[in-house]
């Protein structure tokens, strides 16, 4: 976690108004890592990561959804992988150095990752995902790539993806080649997740200091994390919602104060949020001066009072968020995929136990592309969800075989040692 987070003008804020978002973004990561890198080269980063819009559309009244689905793998996640790519391209050049990229995935961030490093000379990136358990097109956004991107299919689930990576990290014989993550809990895709909370923020408000209300789809609580800095930075944010699945720890957790993990994770169609026990619970737990361990034991317990004045979260059932894509796409004739449903569903819960906030202003993130998720649209609304241009690509083009069938971690180690070699 940082040791300080940078604390905003109001009227720096407000100003917020008058920019893009490029401009905006530039202004809030130089906040953090200015003394690091010049305002001109992050600007450079910053056009060249963040090269796709991010349309803000009011549905009703105060309740408005932010897209975050226009990058090229159609994930939010493509904010925080293709800035923590283009930053960590810009040092490793200052330094010389070349590194590795061992990640596991069980969907989204493999691909995500994948396409934000794709032909970075001073990186390889080893993805591995369990075979058996992606759709094809997030296989393809990781297979059909090649040159420095290669891609293991594992006979397994995701944990066992995660053991060979984490196996890997702790093997004293690899330790010396510069390997390194790119998981959520990497810093750097954090700061990229500020942005969108202080753009839409300005897009929406009209009153200085006006308080907004955001409801954020969660897995990890990457996503969240990003809108608590924000807060912490000064954006004035009244509350979150965080809004899970049938993975319900969290939300337990706020009203009993009880952490239990949720062992093994739930399957729910908004598959990107089946996390069990989040790996960013651990920041939050720090940011309200609070401390819970790898193992989800809680060695401090936060400021229960300023966490949930800050956010409150609600469980929504995969039925609850089937009726809602309904729903949604009966009353405004428009299709939001299960991740979204997720976040407007629990956005209603907060809407009806809390009439007196009528006034206030939400927003909600639709965090996925509806044509990523074809079966459940079609079988819900019975719509095919029009795929974009960039998943249409990547849909259309051949894969690169398994380069090698890894069914042991020895296996595993005899790829990586041979791929040191050169
Ligand atoms: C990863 C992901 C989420 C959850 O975000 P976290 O930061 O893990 O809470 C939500 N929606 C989609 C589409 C995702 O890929």
């Amino acid at each position: 976690m940082l040791k300080e987070i940078p604390l905003l003008k109001s009227e720096t804020i407000d100003s917020f108004k008058n920019m893009d978002f490029a401009d905006i973004a530039v202004n809030i990561i130089s906040k953090f890592i200015g003394d690091l890198i010049s305002g001109e080269k992050i600007q450079q980063i910053v056009n060249n990561a963040l090269n796709f819009e991010v349309p803000i559309e009011r549905i009703s009244d105060n309740d408005y959804l932010c897209y975050l689905d226009r990058g090229p793998t159609c994930s939010f996640k493509d904010f925080g992988a293709r800035m923590l790519a283009r930053i960590m391209e810009h040092f490793l050049e200052i330094d010389n150095k070349n590194i590795t990229i061992l990640t596991a995935t069980s969907g989204d961030t493999g691909g995500a990752v994948a396409q934000a490093f794709y032909k970075m000379s001073r990186i390889k990136v080893i993805v591995l995902f369990p075979k058996n358990e992606i759709s094809d097109l997030q296989r393809k956004q990781m297979t059909t790539l090649g040159e420095n991107i290669t891609a293991f299919g594992i006979n397994g689930k995701f944990d066992d993806c995660q053991k060979l990576v984490k196996t890997a990290f702790a093997d004293k014989e690899l330790r010396h080649k510069n390997l390194s993550s790119a998981n959520s809990i990497n810093f750097g895709r954090l700061i990229p997740q500020t942005l969108y909370y202080f753009w839409s923020y300005s897009r929406i408000t009209t009153e200085k200091h006006e308080k907004v209300i955001f409801s954020v789809p969660s897995g990890n609580f990457g996503n969240l994390t990003g809108g608590l800095i924000a807060k912490k930075m000064g954006l004035p944010i009244m509350r979150f919602i965080s809004a899970v699945n049938e993975n319900n720890e969290f939300p337990t957790f706020l009203i009993t104060e009880i952490y239990t993990k949720v062992e093994p994770s739930i399957n729910c169609i908004s598959n990107a949020m089946n996390v069990g026990h989040p790996s960013n619970l651990a920041r939050i737990f720090d940011l309200y001066e609070g401390q819970i361990d790898e193992k989800g034991i809680i060695q401090k317990i936060p400021n229960m009072e300023d966490l949930r004045n800050d956010i409150i979260s609600y469980s929504i059932s995969d039925e609850g968020t089937k009726e809602t894509i309904v729903k949604f796409y009966k009353k405004y004739d428009k299709i939001i995929e299960p991740h979204g449903a997720v976040g407007w569903a629990a956005l209603q819960k907060y809407r009806n136990a809390y009439p007196k906030y009528n006034d206030v202003k939400s927003i909600t993130f639709e965090t996925a592309n509806p044509s990523k998720f074809p079966e459940e649209i079609i079988n819900l609304i019975d719509i095919v969800p029009e795929m974009p241009h960039s998943l249409k690509l990547i849909q259309d083009k051949p894969e690169f075989p398994n380069p090698k069938e890894i069914n042991t971690y020895s296996d595993f180690k005899g790829f990586l040692l041979e791929e040191f070699q050169d």
